[in-house]
């Protein structure tokens, strides 16, 4: 069986490792189909491609769109994009553009809460300043000794009710798979399991993207459960959506579960690679 992972961050944007270390990582888990798809950025591209090519693993240039649906925030994962794309680069930067502001504002509102100096902070923590994000705010708390852990940072902080949260409007659904089909790529949408979102709005949510012209839907990804899978699959054949994997890798150390060590997709699925040239 291909050992196939389509969904991981570097330090472009909120991973702790540069684009060639996550490559490497890729190559060292055995993987033979890789995906560098950093939040809303292309900069890492091509330094995990060279990374990864030389040791013979195919490489898919990817990015994950952030995207505001119906007040809550979505990500589209774009797959076998073309980076020098102008419709996507031009998108991308929009989307970028609003983060700085925010993470002022979160800032503010930490300060109000008795945390002082949390932008400046989380902005030292991010390699590519565009990109400054909650994960690099949740890492400012962990070295301050405000929690223990990135993932209690996310449920004392950064969360709707808590402290540091800062509501923002990324893009459209239609606008972000549109992007992404300009560039040539698959929009394939992120880690469903984890939006807290009732039935009827789920199916909502698919209908929504299929008619704007997503392809594909994350059936296994590092926080879904079995029942998670069993569903998405049976969501993915009703819906007519491809099924992609992947790991969601951010950190070693993060909780996040590791590059490349994924369970396969159930049968019933059609991968999103199932027409894709592979290397063996
Ligand atoms: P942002 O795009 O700046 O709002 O940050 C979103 C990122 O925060 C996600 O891509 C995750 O990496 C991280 N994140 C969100 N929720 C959690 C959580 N509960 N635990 C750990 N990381 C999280
Ligand atoms: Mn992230
Ligand atoms: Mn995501
Ligand atoms: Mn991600």
């Amino acid at each position: 069986m291909l050992k196939i992972d389509l969904h991981c961050h570097s330090n472009c944007s909120d991973g702790a490792l540069a684009p060639a270390e996550v490559a490497a990582r890729a190559v060292a888990a055995g993987c033979d189909v890789w995906a560098l798809t950093d939040h809303d950025e292309l900069k890492g591209l091509d330094e995990a491609r060279a990374v990864a090519e030389a040791a013979g693993v195919r490489f898919v240039p990817g990015v994950e769109i952030s995207v505001t649906w119906d007040k809550m925030t979505v990500h589209v994962v774009g797959l076998n994009i073309d980076p020098a794309n102008e419709t996507l680069r031009a998108g991308l930067e929009f989307v970028r553009s609003g983060r700085v502001r925010r993470a002022q504002a979160m800032g503010v509102d930490l300060a109000r809460a008795g945390i002082a100096g949390s932008f400046e902070g989380a902005l030292a923590l991010a390699e590519n300043k565009e990109m400054v994000g909650r994960t690099h705010f949740a890492r400012f708390l962990v070295d301050n000794g405000h929690v223990k852990d990135v993932q209690t940072a996310f449920k004392k902080f950064l969360v709707k009710g808590k402290p540091g949260y800062v509501p923002h409007q990324w893009t459209t659904l239609a606008d972000a798979v549109s992007w992404i089909r300009a560039a040539g790529g698959q929009a394939v949408l992120a880690h469903p399991g984890r939006y807290e979102i009732g039935k009827a709005r789920m199916l909502a949510l698919l209908e929504e993207f299929k008619a704007v012209g997503g392809v594909g839907i994350e059936v296994v990804t590092s926080n879904h459960t079995a029942e998670h899978v069993t569903r998405f699959a049976r969501l993915a054949a009703e819906f007519g959506l491809l099924a992609s994997c992947g790991s969601d890798f951010h950190s070693p150390t993060e909780g996040w579960c590791s590059l490349g060590k994924l369970p396969a997709l159930p049968l019933s699925c059609t991968p999103i690679w199932h027409d894709w040239p592979l290397v063996h």
